[in-house]
């Protein structure tokens, strides 16, 4: 089934909510402008509707396949990775003097979203080449990024991030991967790495490896670790390819979905030749791969909102074609009806819809900030680059964990169809549920907020982002539609401030925060996305407004409203912007109350139970 996408709330988010003017105004954006960026938009759908979206089924079903030694990739893979990288969408938002369009992050938000939602494991294969390229780029010689940037911003050898071995997973510490540098300055890598994504396949003659791995003498733990590029295949000094670099490919995993991304277990210098050369400096290598970690988070993020997406709009194309049984309005001797007409399914999918809205207004919020950062200094960089790193756990986590959840609602509105091969849903939510494990689980995600994210910068960030949602809920509180939304908001603004207050100074304090950093980030998505969706509400409520005054439509007459909003595409987004935000304020926000009651009773019983 093709890919269906959410083009218009994209641009709700990139033309009319972010204040993209700033971002474009400054020095480094100033070639580029609205108009150029929604030709991007257009050309990246299409891209993403054509041949990306046409082989995501094949993707599935056939899978990567491990054949003699090597990795196959399913058969229309090769035209569509063929088409990304003739088209620049290896690298829009990457440096032009290395290849990259040099567009902002904004706008790389929907590229993405319309690419993994077309199709995850091609996704994956570009997200990760971007981040081993800009790896190079910001830590490598000049003789390395002369070798490697512009070949992998351009598609012609992809990339990969080399972190878990068997016994090291969340544990990095824990890496055994050796390097052992050589007379000439490079070293020589050996090790095993497993799951490995994209770690080999027959796209493109060459796969450069970003290898965390410990040089002799290193400090034990994630101190000690040390960043490399290691190609499979060695590059000449003119540029050309010499032989193979030792690194094996020993097979690749079965798994629950994402069949097209090949998960590789890697063999480093099986025969004593894996050459590699240091990215940056010795034991700072951990230190290093967080730039890559850190992009691929939000992307992981962004991963759950477009498959989240995906499966919601396939979830309504379905609702307004099945007929069955009849609605509430259905009259006597009425035919079946749409299972549109059914509230159940409305709730459902109006509520998919809210949570989807959330998820995309926080990566889009994130990326914004991303541009913001860039283009500020002194202060008001720091300001904006602390949202970005609170965010980073936040945009991961929570839109993995509620994206996954959608698909599951989604699935739910196809009926017995939906558990079949004949619809998509059942790929959606398998594609999905990797995306609260990799890139760092979820709970380690919530470790991180609540261990450091919480306390840098003097935990600044965080009660910025509290006082900037305590407002919204203020500016809203008397507005005739938003008003009873604007005050669940700050009551869960209220109670979620309660618990970063009181918990940490209970006696018991650390066991508290670890038992429940999970809740906690859970409770700070849905104030961030309730902020975020009523901030939306708001201004789609004036564009609704600004509207009728052009099509001459009186705002008090409901029946002339609803013609409005039955002829126009726009009134009709605006309208449901609206009703998601007020569902979402309803049914999420009250959830953070709920937890807030569990935390502050202290209640430990995990600690008890004998498992
Ligand atoms: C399809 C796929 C693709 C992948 N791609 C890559 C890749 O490209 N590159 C790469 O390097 N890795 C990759 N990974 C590995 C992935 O990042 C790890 O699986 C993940 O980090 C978890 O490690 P683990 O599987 O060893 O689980 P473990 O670390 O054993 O964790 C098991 C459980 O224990 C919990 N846990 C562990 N430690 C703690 C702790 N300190 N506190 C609280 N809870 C804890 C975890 O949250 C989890 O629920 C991939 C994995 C898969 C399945």
């Amino acid at each position: 089934m093709k890919y269906l996408d959410d083009d218009r709330d994209i641009r709700f988010n990139l033309f009319e909510w972010l204040d993209l003017d700033t971002v474009l105004n400054a020095p480094r954006f100033q070639e580029i402008d609205r108009e150029q960026l929604g030709m991007v938009l257009e050309e990246a759908l299409k891209v993403a509707q054509g041949s990306v979206s046409a082989c995501n089924e094949e993707g599935d079903r056939v899978g990567a396949r491990f054949e003699n030694g090597e990795v196959k990739l399913p058969a229309g893979f090769a035209g569509a990775y063929r088409d990304l990288a003739s088209g620049g969408w290896i690298s829009p938002t990457m440096d032009p003097a290395f290849g990259g369009m040099g567009l902002p992050e904004s706008v790389g938000t929907g590229i993405s979203e319309f690419l993994m939602g077309a199709n995850t494991a091609m996704g994956l294969q570009i997200l990760l080449t971007r981040g081993a390229a800009h790896l190079i780029e910001t830590f490598g010689s000049e003789d390395l990024k002369a070798s490697f940037c512009e070949r992998m911003y351009s598609g012609e050898w992809t990339g990969t991030m080399c972190l878990t071995e068997a016994g090291a997973g969340s544990d990095l510490g824990a890496l055994t991967t050796k390097a052992l540098r050589q007379e000439d300055g490079s070293y020589l890598v050996s090790g095993e790495k497993i799951f490995i994504t994209s770690g080999d396949h027959d796209l493109t003659p060459n796969v450069i490896h970003a290898v965390l791995a410990r040089t002799p003498g290193a400090p034990a733990g994630p101190k000690g670790l040390s960043l490399f590029v290691v190609p499979k295949v060695r590059v000449n000094p003119d540029g050309s390819l010499g032989g193979p670099n030792d690194v094996a490919c020993a097979g690749i995993e079965h798994k629950l979905g994402i069949h097209g991304s090949p998960t590789c277990s890697l063999v480093f210098g099986a025969n004593g030749g894996s050459q590699g050369f240091l990215l940056g400096r010795e034991e700072q290598g951990l230190a290093h791969m967080f730039q890559m970690m850190n992009a691929a988070r939000w992307e992981v993020g962004v991963q759950g909102l477009s498959n989240a997406s995906a499966a919601h709009q396939a979830a309504l194309a379905y609702a307004r074609e099945r007929l069955q049984g009849r609605g509430p309005g259905a009259g006597k001797g009425a035919g079946q009806s749409l299972i549109l007409e059914h509230p159940d399914v409305r709730r459902s999918l109006l509520l998919q819809s809210a949570y989807v809205q959330a998820m995309r207004a926080l990566v889009s919020y994130t990326a914004w900030c991303m541009d913001m950062a860039q283009v500020t200094e002194g202060v008001e960089h720091d300001r904006w680059q602390g949202l970005v790193e609170l965010f980073t756990p936040i945009s991961k986590a929570w839109c993995s964990d509620w994206g996954f959840r959608v698909t599951e609602w989604a699935l739910q509105v196809f009926g017995g169809y939906g558990y079949t091969m004949d619809y998509p849903a059942e790929q959606y939510l398998r594609d999905c549920k990797i995306a609260s494990i990799y890139e760092g689980t979820n709970g380690i995600q919530a470790l991180d907020l609540v261990g450091r994210k919480f306390r840098m910068q003097d935990g600044r960030p965080v009660k910025d982002l509290l006082r900037l949602a305590g407002d919204t809920a203020q500016s809203l509180g008397v507005d005739p539609v938003l008003g009873a939304s604007a005050r669940q908001l700050a009551e869960a603004v209220k109670v979620l401030g309660a618990v970063l207050t009181e918990l940490p100074a209970r006696g018991n304090a650390t066991l508290l925060m670890l038992l429940n950093a999970v809740p906690i980030l859970d409770m700070l998505g849905h104030v961030v996305g309730g902020h975020l969706l009523l901030q939306q509400a708001q201004l789609a409520q004036q564009k609704a407004l600004a509207l009728m005054a052009e099509r001459g439509v009186d705002p008090n007459n409901p029946g002339a409203v609803r013609v409005l909003q039955s002829s126009s595409r726009d009134a009709a987004f605006y309208q449901n912007k609206v009703q998601a935000a007020i569902h979402f304020a309803h049914r999420g926000l009250p959830l953070v109350a709920a937890q807030a009651v569990a935390l502050l009773s202290g209640e430990t019983a995990p600690m008890d139970a004998v498992f």
